[in-house]
């Protein structure tokens, strides 16, 4: 077959597809094939190809020919296993299974036990000679195709399971009797036809429709969220994969359940997996009951868990990654029915890429290539204190570490308005459901009471960063209520409780949490990516304690120091008699009192970086950001009045406060034009800078300075501050260098960057105020329309986290290409929000950037980033 042909094929089989090919046959037929291939039990079957799921999207209409396919290929399955599809003696169900190339855990739509009917519900109780499985299948296959193919409300499903258990007095569903479910099925019949659906009997025409709704499940609201949040195109489509049934629930002898090859919360090389007896599907991820360990499977069936325990050493040996593993036993039988990279914490993703080097499975390449840099980030979630002496109110399963806590909401929906009033909320749940995820992504961690650490809650979570706590059987869960029962305790909404999903308790009330620090795996990893990377990563930070901070992290200096901040907080005062001032002499006093604190602020820094490069970035915000707001003034001038009080000295600021006031301040007297006209300003940050520097050469330092001018326009601007900045170096008597540099921050800027150049030593691309001037809008005013556009697609990222390649990228290629002609030295640097972001790092380094500069708690994040665009970009390349 050509290549095309292949990329292009409607159907494939098992047992004749390409497991390299997953664009085509999706995660889950690819790794379906791979098995295969590898000789392991996997049920056969057929993968209708995301080719033709495109082709449905595309027309909206099936593909001709599809539906002869699918009758071949089942013909060819019913020949393969002598059993038949819609009929006897031994008759042939199927699953109808979702998977897109992608993984997304219980996004879309699976239905099991297809092919029944019921005529057909009789032949399967002689075939398996239980009549009780046979209508407990037909059971599951009525609500599930109920809910995926007629799209039914599932609320009288599950009321009519809840009632049929309890007038049997049965704890779980594997206690109804053959009459109990009969009944039970005659009722779902009833429910089907009460909403005035149909379910067909003729399993051709299920099989049908069954694959339709897989196809449109790509499209259902759960699965555009997932998408959105992590970034997965939406033209992609799904495959559906048609799969010989093998069960778990077919007596005491068989069950189903869901391993890992590594612990997936903390990495560590030890298998864990959940495991349920006489259990279906997503019976262990529902959490429905509570499962057992793979210790408990080695009592039952020690033959099977080591048969199982081998096939998960060589299903990691063959894809060189932790697996996600779903099995099922039938009978005595083991089968596998999925394989997949298993999703794993940041701690997990460090440790198990570490140990995979030392084990010889992988580079120290692939190794930094395996953890997600925006991953990393959750390692710097605060942690309980190692010794608590408070004790928990209740344990259950750590299955996403770190420490969580906030106000308790037992209520998906009510954690997402809670949250959006700024309360950190703890979602409560019995267990969760794909149906729950807005409301775990509002949260700060989960809390469920059922569960393993294989549970839609646990696996969510790690995928979020969120702790989570699961399976804490001693809470019980009142939904109606809206309360959780832990002993004597109540538990109500709005109760602030904290949870160590590292450990697995649950406390009341607030505990103290702690700054982690780096795991040695992790510094492994970031020393493996500082050998790799060619751009210098740095940290914006204006303190010299926030400097230290970075330093430690592994920043190799100072992208961007903020003087604003340094204005603020118990400053402010003087900045306001500096505006206020009347009299050179009140200006001068003020200027001095700023200048005294600004050297110190100049030195911490510099001291915190010795030996590293610290730019400092004169001070940018419009000066009425530093002044009262005027409506505010002019009420308390009007209360003052009202009592007889003084009222001179606000009305001299309401007035000053009214002369700065700007149209519109973002464009207005700001950066280096506030610079211009009020000289003094810059002058005294000038000299506090020299000053600094002199104090600490004096003190044996080495420090290392560069000053940058924000917000210019023209050659000019830049010309004079230079030339300033020079005098005072001269005046200061001392044979400093300090380099001069600028912020290219205005599009105007950019485009004359060879004029600038002439005049800067280093650039630094303000990429927030970039983007804003580009596109000729606020970041503070985005929001209001930002999301629509996102939806629909105007704008496929927020340039406000990931640069515009396109538009704001071509004016920092061209700056950086034509500064760097006019200036061969110039030094080129990012500073912004961007900088953290790893396909901006990726773009600075095509351009031939020298540095990033982010913010503190992104420096690994950029660090890790900063490799991996090395490594992509030479095996491209290769
Ligand atoms: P998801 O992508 O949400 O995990 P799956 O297609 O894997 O959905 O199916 C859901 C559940 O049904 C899984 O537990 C899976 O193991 C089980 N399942 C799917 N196909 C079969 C089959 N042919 N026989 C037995 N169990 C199956
Ligand atoms: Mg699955
Ligand atoms: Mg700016």
């Amino acid at each position: 077959m050509s290549e095309s042909a292949v990329t292009t094929a409607m159907l494939v089989d098992f047992d004749k597809a390409d497991p390299t090919d997953r664009s085509l046959l999706g995660g889950k037929g690819a790794g379906l094939a791979h098995m295969i291939s590898m000789g392991l039990d996997v049920p056969p079957g057929f993968t209708v190809t995301t080719h033709a799921c495109r082709e449905f999207m595309r027309t909206g209409e099936i593909p001709e020919g599809l539906w002869n396919d699918v009758d071949d290929a089942v013909t060819r399955l019913e020949g393969k296993l002598g059993r038949a599809f819609g009929g006897g003696p031994a008759p042939l169900l199927v699953s109808v299974r979702s998977g897109a190339v992608h993984s997304m855990p219980g996004m879309m739509d699976t239905v099991l036990n297809l092919g029944l009917n019921s005529t057909l519900v009789k032949v399967v109780a002689d075939w398996a000679g239980d009549e009780r499985f046979a209508y407990s299948a037909y059971r599951r296959f009525i609500q599930m195709y109920s809910n995926v193919v007629l799209g039914l409300e599932m609320a009288p499903f599950e009321r009519a399971l809840a009632r049929a258990k309890s007038d049997a007095g049965a704890g779980d569903d594997t206690e109804l009797s053959t009459s109990d479910l009969r009944r039970l099925v005659a009722e779902y019949e009833g429910i089907v036809r009460g909403q005035g659906a149909k379910l067909p009997e003729d399993p051709t025409e299920q099989l049908r429709a069954a694959i339709t709704a897989v196809f449109r499940s790509w499209e259902n609201d759960r699965a555009v969220v997932y998408r959105r949040r992590h970034g997965i195109p939406d033209d992609l489509g799904t495959a559906a994969n048609v799969q010989m049934m093998v069960f778990g629930d077919l007596g005491p002898t068989s069950g189903t359940g869901v391993c890992f090859t590594r612990d997936p919360s903390t990495g560590e090389r030890t298998p864990y997996g959940d495991y349920l007896p006489q259990a279906q599907g997503e019976d262990v991820v529902a959490g429905i009951r509570d499962t057992l360990t793979l210790d408990d499977l080695s009592s039952r069936h020690p033959d099977l868990h080591t048969e199982l325990l081998e096939t998960m050493t060589r299903l990691e040996q063959s894809t060189r990654d932790m697996a996600d593993i779903e099995f099922t036993i039938e009978r005595n039988k083991l089968w596998i029915l999925q394989t997949r990279a298993g999703k794993r914490t940041a701690a997990a993703a460090v440790r198990i890429a570490i140990d995979m080097v030392d084990e010889g499975l992988i580079s120290t390449e692939d190794a930094v290539l395996r953890v997600d840099p925006a991953q990393l980030e959750q390692l710097e979630r605060p942690r309980l204190q190692s010794r608590v002496d408070v004790d928990p109110v209740t344990t259950g399963i750590g299955a996403s570490p770190g420490a969580a806590q906030g106000r308790v909401t037992f209520d998906p929906g009510r954690a997402v308005t809670m949250a959006a009033d700024g309360t950190d909320v703890i979602l409560v749940s019995p267990e969760t459901t794909p149906d729950d995820i807005h409301g775990m992504y509002a949260a700060r961690g989960i809390l469920t009471s059922r569960g393993g650490k294989t549970s839609h809650a646990a696996v969510v979570a790690r995928g979020e960063g969120k702790p989570a706590v699961t399976g804490a059987s001693g809470l019980l869960v009142d939904e109606e209520a809206a309360t959780g029962h832990i002993g004597d305790l109540t538990i109500h909404e709005g109760d602030e409780i904290t949870i160590d999903g590292t450990t697995g308790s649950v406390y009341l009330g607030l505990l103290p949490l702690i700054e982690p620090r780096p795991t040695p795996e992790l510094e492994r990893l970031l020393n493996w990516a500082d050998e790799i990377r060619q751009i210098g990563v740095r940290a914006n930070a204006d303190t010299g304690a926030d400097a230290a901070k970075a330093r430690a992290a592994g920043a190799e200096g100072i992208g961007l120091a903020r003087t604003e901040h340094m204005f603020m907080g118990e400053r402010l005062g003087i900045v306001q008699r500096l505006i206020l001032a009347d009299s050179d002499r009140d200006r001068s006093a003020a200027l001095r009192e700023l200048s005294t604190q600004q050297i110190g602020d100049f030195e911490g820094l510099l001291e915190a970086m010795d030996g590293l490069p610290v730019v400092v970035r004169l001070l940018d915000p419009p000066l009425h950001e530093f002044l009262p707001d005027r409506f505010e003034l002019e009420a308390e001038i009007q209360q003052k009045v009202l009592k007889n009080k003084p009222v001179a000295d606000l009305q001299h600021m309401a007035s000053r406060v009214k002369e700065y006031e700007e149209d519109n301040p973002m464009l207005g007297l700001r950066g280096v034009r506030l610079g211009l006209v009020v000289s003094e300003l810059y002058e005294m940050q000038t000299k506090a800078a020299v000053t600094a520097v002199i104090r600490r050469l004096d003190a044996g330092g080495d420090p290392h300075l560069e000053l940058m001018i924000p917000l210019v326009s023209t050659v000019e601007e830049l010309r004079r501050m230079r030339d300033m900045i020079r005098r005072v170096i001269a005046d200061s008597g001392r044979d400093l260098h300090i380099p001069v540099g600028t912020m290219i921050e205005l599009p105007r800027a950019a485009l004359t960057a060879g004029e600038i150049a002439g005049v800067a030593e280093f650039f630094s691309f303000g990429t927030n105020d970039l983007t804003q001037m580009t596109y000729g809008l606020s970041r503070d005013d985005a929001g209001r329309f930002l999301g629509m556009y996102l939806k629909e697609g105007i704008l496929t990222s927020d340039p406000f986290e990931t640069i515009d390649v396109a538009g704001v990228g071509r004016l920092i290629q061209l700056a950086a290409k034509e500064g760097r002609e006019a200036n061969p030295a110039l030094q080129l640097g990012v500073c912004g929000e961007h900088g953290g972001d790893p396909a901006t790092i990726a773009f600075c380094r095509d351009v031939g950037l020298d540095y990033v500069s982010c913010s503190t708690p992104r420096i690994h994040v950029a660090r890790l980033a900063a490799a991996q665009a090395e490594i992509r970009r030479i095996r491209q390349s290769e």
